[in-house]
């Protein structure tokens, strides 16, 4: 396809980009400015609600922020002024953790996520559609990335590279780098040492390391790790039967085993030893990222509600660029997943993952909400449906907002352009017509959307076209297809 190969000489012309960390901002930021007065304002600082505030954003980078009277700034020529009265005002939602498709674009923008941090995808894909995003080239979330996650042979899942050796590790991350990744991502074989390993070499190179693994969560946390996706190694540093430790360290090579483990063991896990675990990833500041809501689809007690709500919404006929596949994959994933997880021991797993989390924020930890969408996942709308189920764990609304806006922005050193409505800031921003706080659920009542300084048209357009569809093999594509489908 000729955008596919434009995209490649782009890449070509741009010199490899360097590895240091940029922030994926527009070249041209927009002329003029924008006022938005009278909203309420939760800047995602942890600070509470300014009532009657003021943002002037100029360019692409929020200029002002300021509550009360902002008429000097209304009259400036070139100014476009826009009254939010009764409205809110959040940063730009982030979601910590998908892994992207091209298609599910206009749905992130239009529920009002600007940015995506994808995780374990097809690295030159990945790298192109980021880069053409970055350029608007094609419409999307900001998108940062891992590319390719970090596993270990035979490999769980295809698009992985696979490393046996700490040579062969480092090297891959030093690649990685090179190629201007956001992060690493090491996977479900990865052995202790090598993990380690990999955390070293990529501090070196100023990245941090996300992990979905089977290590426990208190070696990963000593090696440095900066997040546990799914919660994973929880459970294992918080059960101590010495056979299911024995059980986990002899099947940490077989794919499904350790697919399953997070949910597996979340039964067995030992509330007497959380508070140990929790302190010393406190201290370590080492980021939680739970994946509710697809981990515990089947579970939880939305499931039946978020079944319908997507089954209508997919009767939209201007949702035609959805391929089919996906539309199955979405509608099918509840009652697979309500067969998979009857067992009654999987409520005993999400009630103690949930009281984990509950501790563990009340103690300081740091959360990142994170949708795990894929393929057949409902972008955007799935990061709204986590803060609900973050919400129902214990945190309160302006913590769970947080999870989706400050917190994963400095999870990846971010927090210096992204994730909170500061003066300097990258101006991306969301009205929504109802109270958070009052009513998490209120996130999704989106009303406009910026994104680096940009109003946004979130309206679907029957013409989208998903331009550079990611290359899907017949291995990855088998794996939505089987009765427990787990995103990477
Ligand atoms: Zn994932």
């Amino acid at each position: 396809m000729p955008v596919f190969l434009l995209l490649f000489f782009l890449l070509l012309l741009s010199g490899c980009s360097s590895p240091t960390k940029q922030t994926v901002g527009q070249d041209q930021a927009p002329a003029g400015k924008i006022v938005l007065r009278g909203g309420t304002l939760i800047d995602g600082t942890g600070k509470g609600p300014v009532e009657n505030a003021t943002v002037v954003i100029a360019g692409n980078r929020f200029e002002v922020i300021l509550s009360g009277d902002a008429s000097q700034y209304e009259s400036e020529p070139n100014t476009r002024v826009i009254d939010v009265e009764g409205k809110y005002l959040l940063p730009g939602l982030i979601d910590g953790h998908v892994h992207y498709l091209g298609w599910a674009a206009p749905l992130y923008l239009a529920q009002g996520v600007t940015s995506v941090l994808d995780l374990g995808n097809y690295t030159p894909w990945i790298l192109a559609q980021k880069f053409a995003v970055a350029n608007q080239l094609v419409p999307g979330p900001r998108i940062f990335t891992s590319a390719g996650q970090l596993d270990s042979p035979p490999g769980t899942f295809p698009h992985s590279v696979n490393v046996s050796t700490e040579e062969e590790a480092r090297a891959v991350v030093r690649e990685h780098a090179g190629r201007g990744v956001d992060y690493i991502k090491a996977y479900t074989m990865i052995r202790p040492e090598l993990l380690k390993a990999i955390i070293e070499e990529a501090r070196a190179a100023d990245l941090v390391v996300r992990g979905h693994i089977t290590v426990s969560a208190r070696e990963a946390a000593l090696f440095g790790i900066a997040s546990l996706e799914h919660m994973s190694g929880i459970a294992i540093a918080t059960i101590d039967d010495p056979e299911i430790l024995q059980e986990i360290e002899q099947r940490r090579t077989e794919p499904e085993y350790v697919m399953a483990t997070v949910r597996e063991l979340a039964p067995l896990m030992q509330p007497e030893l959380f508070d140990d675990l929790i302190e010393l990833l406190v201290k370590q500041g080492t980021a939680l990222s739970p994946t509710l809501v697809s981990w515990w689809m089947g579970v939880h007690p939305h499931t039946r509600e978020y079944e319908e709500q997507d089954q209508a919404f997919l009767q939209d006929s201007r949702l035609s660029f959805i391929p089919e596949l996906s539309r199955q994959s979405i509608v099918g994933r509840y009652s697979r997943s309500r067969r998979a997880r009857s067992d009654p021991k999987f409520q005993v797993g999400y009630a103690k993952s949930q009281e984990f989390i509950k501790s563990f924020l009340e103690a300081g930890g740091t959360v990142i909400a994170s949708s795990d969408t894929t393929l057949g996942a409902m972008p955007g709308m799935d990061l709204h449906r986590e803060l609900e189920l973050l919400v129902d764990s214990g945190l309160s609304p302006l913590e769970a907002l947080q999870a989706a806006t400050r917190n994963p922005a400095q999870l990846i050193g971010q927090g210096h352009e992204l994730g909170t409505i500061e003066s300097g800031k990258l101006a991306d921003l969301i009205v929504i017509g109802g109270d958070p706080l009052q009513d998490i659920r209120n996130t999704q009542m989106i009303e406009m959307v910026i994104k680096d300084g940009e109003v946004l048209d979130i309206d679907f357009d029957i013409q989208f076209q998903d331009l550079i569809p990611r290359p899907l093999s017949a291995d990855y594509l088998s794996r939505f297809n089987t009765a427990e489908q787990t995103a990477p």
